[in-house]
This record gives C-alpha cells, sequence and structure tokens, in this order.
C-alpha cells in the first residue's frame, strides 16, 4: 500500500481528522488519529497486516508479539500474513507481562508489533518482555508512526507504514484557539472531515 492510499484508507475510516481537537490529554490538536477504525474492518486489519508483513519478511520473525489492547488485532494480522503464531503481552500491576500461558523461547524470532508509536515506551516495553522470556527480537513494526522525529530509537529493525505528523498545543497556547476555531472533542459526536 501507497502512504496516498493509507492515508485514504484512514480518512475514509474516520480515523484521521482535520480540525481542531481537544484530546483525552487536554492538549489541542489539528489532528485526530484513532487506528480502532481502521482496525474494526476485518478486510482492512487484513490489508494492513499483510503491508506489515511484505515490510518484515526480510527479519524472518517466526512470532509477533504485541502489546495489549492497541497491538492485538494488527499483530493477529500480521502474525497471519507471516503464517507465524501472534501473541500479547498485557499489564498486571502497571507493567507489561506475557500471561495466558504464553511462552517465548532461545528459538523464537520476535517482531514486536504495535498499532501506533508515539514515544516507543511501551514497544521498548514489550521488547524487554520477550527478551525477559527467552526469546530473540528481530525487530519491531507498527502501522502509525506519529512521533516527533528521530524521537523512536530501537536497538533492532523498525518499519512503520505511515508517518504522521501530529503537533499538540497546550490550550493557552493553541494556534487554532487564537484564530477562533471551536474546539471538537473527538468521538462525542460525528465529525465531518
Ligand atoms: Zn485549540
Amino acid at each position: 500500500m501507497t502512504r496516498d492510499e493509507l492515508l485514504d484508507l484512514f480518512r475514509r475510516s474516520g480515523a484521521l481528522l482535520d480540525g481542531h481537537f481537544r484530546l483525552t490529554s487536554g492538549l489541542h490538536s489539528p489532528g485526530y488519529l484513532q487506528c480502532a477504525l481502521v482496525l474494526q474492518q476485518p478486510p482492512h486489519a487484513e490489508a494492513l497486516g499483510r503491508a506489515i508483513a511484505s515490510r518484515v519478511q526480510d527479519l524472518r520473525p517466526t512470532v509477533v508479539l504485541s502489546p495489549a489492547l492497541g497491538g492485538v488485532v494488527i499483530g493477529h494480522e500480521a502474525g497471519r500474513a507471516l503464517g507465524v503464531r501472534a501473541i500479547f503481552c498485557e499489564r498486571q500491576d502497571g507493567r507489561l507481562a506475557l500471561r495466558r500461558g504464553f511462552t517465548l523461547d532461545a528459538t523464537d524470532r520476535v517482531l514486536v508489533v504495535e498499532d501506533v508509536m508515539t514515544t516507543g515506551g511501551s514497544t521498548r516495553e514489550t521488547i524487554e518482555v520477550a527478551r525477559a522470556a527467552g526469546g530473540q527480537v528481530v525487530g519491531t513494526a507498527s502501522i502509525v508512526d506519529r512521533s516527533a522525529a528521530g524521537a523512536l530509537q530501537f536497538d533492532v529493525p523498525f518499519v512503520s507504514l505511515l508517518r504522521v505528523d501530529l503537533p499538540t498545543y497546550e490550550p493557552d497556547q493553541c494556534p487554532l484557539c487564537a484564530q477562533g476555531l471551536p474546539v471538537v472533542k473527538p468521538g462525542s459526536r460525528p465529525v465531518a472531515v
């Protein structure tokens, strides 16, 4: 999938909106991104999984590991496209952990898959979970990279399908507020693109 095809898919799904938004963090932004709105359509999730798989095949992963909840659907679809296991870790007492009988060992070549990377924090934590369990991490991948330029640094190869630049502002420093544009809370009601 090309960048334009991905952007079109996100916009048609209402997963990427342009305007003036108040995010759950309280910050304002000219854009709103919600991957779940693309992934709710299984054919779209499947296509994104195939797109990730095509970009990471050379890493020869034998298992996909994703952090719950955001990474579960795309991790499953990437695993399907690669023909490998797809497992997930989840928060327990504030830390990501493998549960439900999922295991890794030294023969496992682990690809860590996320929906969105912003700071890379949960990705790095998932990489550590895989290593602590005995797996060999061969790379990491996400649908969207919305980090500040250069913010994502890992000690394994990293690919993302779509880079989007979504600045955020404190409300009292928001240039859109300064222009008098009304602010919208995403998800509170349908928003025209
Ligand atoms: Zn604003």
